[in-house]
């Protein structure tokens, strides 16, 4: 199976120009400058699936053509080892997982395997969330700098999976944290760099009204009433099971209905069992639609969010929640929880509306479908707000201006 990513870029990095301005983009250029020619290696779990790959796939060839060499390679593991990823995914959300010393000792052998097989040829590595953290043991070996990008929320992991990775954390040169909150007690530099979403790929650009109205058809869907939409993979953390409870409180009283779209992704084992139990959930109404989308399918989640009336994001946890970014800048109103780094995208009753129940969720929901004065005016400050803070150009920038302090030492002790 091939290790290395090779993909295309579809956009230009001038096409950025009119929708950040030139000077934002004359800046991209003038610090990508100054790396003078220095690889970075990215390496995750997956190309596929999942907000970590969405976001690769669209940065690896826009820093490729600023002139920084970037590459994006996956480490490989069975199914047994995505197992006890995915329940170190969930533990350092803070859940309850039963994790074993063989589960333990599974990872530390997939990763040693990984560390025969792998070439390491960067000379910044960027290493992404808990499976591959363990090839920091190479640094020992080849030197570099090392970085770990946690994508998850870690503000409150469980403690045995915590010092399990902290003891692999320790021996980066930083870590990147998506949310103040995230971070952690580390004696190593940390950075807080928040996720983006790409303005001009598939999944966000501009569709008109002939695409999005065959994608409905494709699915059955018409948009002879309200669409409530919820875009995630089949995870307990979105919870699914919490956004048809409140779509079905506010149906009593509003018309309306619900497409639940999702894939599944390949390093998590668990989502075609959550798609069974949604599946089983919504049978018999014939307004909740469960939506399987296969993976790359960009224009298809494009044109459901934008056909969408309200977005849903009801996340029990989140890393970031790209999804949010996503719809808001389709100037849809959004309603979300108040989890991870969905605040940072959502400030209350200005962007978006923030819940904390099935109730509170509910409430929103009745309140936005019933006033679409309101709803619009959220929706186009959420897009703003995007714009400012969480496209694809503000990323590069806080990487590269990241990558330009990791060459500087630095005389600060952290604790
Ligand atoms: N996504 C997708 N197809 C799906 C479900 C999700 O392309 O069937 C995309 C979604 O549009 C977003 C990313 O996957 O770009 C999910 O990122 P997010 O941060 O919301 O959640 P994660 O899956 O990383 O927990």
């Amino acid at each position: 199976m091939e290790n290395e990513a090779h993909i295309q870029s579809r956009s230009r990095i001038q096409d950025y120009e009119p929708i950040v301005g030139r000077s934002n983009i004359e800046e991209l250029r003038m610090l990508a400058e100054v790396l003078g020619g220095k690889i970075v290696q990215n390496i995750n779990s997956t190309f596929v699936g999942g907000g970590v790959a969405e976001i690769l796939e669209h940065m690896v060839p826009l820093f490729n053509q600023l002139g920084v060499d970037a590459r994006w390679d996956v480490v490989h593991g069975n199914e047994e080892f995505f197992e006890v990823t995915k329940k170190f995914h969930n533990a350092i959300h803070g859940g309850d997982e039963k994790i074993s010393a063989e589960d333990f000792a599974l990872f530390s052998k997939v990763t040693q395997q990984n560390l025969e097989e792998l070439r390491f040829y960067g000379d910044i590595l960027i290493i992404h969330d808990p499976q591959p953290v363990g090839l920091i043991a190479k640094k020992k070996e080849i030197g570099r700098k090392w970085v770990w990008r946690c994508h998850i929320d870690a503000s409150n992991p469980d403690k045995r999976v915590w010092k399990f990775l902290r003891g692999f954390v320790v021996d980066y040169d930083a870590a990147i944290f998506s949310a103040p909150s995230f971070a952690q007690q580390l004696p190593i530099r940390q950075f807080l760099i928040t996720p983006s979403i790409d303005p001009l790929s598939d999944k966000n650009k501009e569709l008109d009204s002939g695409t999005i109205d065959s994608v409905l058809t494709k699915y059955g869907l018409t948009s002879d009433k309200p669409m409530i939409v919820q875009i995630s993979r089949f995870d307990r953390l979105k919870d699914p099971l919490g956004v048809i409870e409140a779509f079905e409180m506010v149906k009593k009283s509003i018309d309306c209905q619900l497409v639940l779209a999702g894939g599944t992704a390949t390093d998590d084992p668990e989502s075609e069992e959550v798609l069974e139990e949604v599946r089983k959930r919504a049978e018999g109404n014939h307004d909740i639609h469960i939506l399987l989308i296969s993976p790359g399918s960009d224009i298809e989640i494009n044109a459901l969010q934008r056909a969408a009336t309200v977005v849903m994001q009801k996340s029990l946890k989140e890393g970031f929640g790209l999804t949010i970014s996503e719809a808001l800048w389709k100037a849809k109103p959004v309603i979300a929880t108040a989890v991870g780094g969905i605040p940072l995208q959502i400030r209350n009753k200005l962007t978006g509306v923030l819940c904390y129940s099935v109730e509170g969720a509910a409430y929103a929901l009745r309140q936005l479908l019933s006033n679409p004065e309101y709803a619009n005016q959220l929706g186009k400050n959420g897009k703003e707000h995007v714009r400012q803070n969480f496209l694809i150009t503000n990323h590069i920038k806080d990487y590269l201006l990241m990558f330009i302090a990791l060459a500087q030492p630095s005389d600060i002790i952290y604790l």
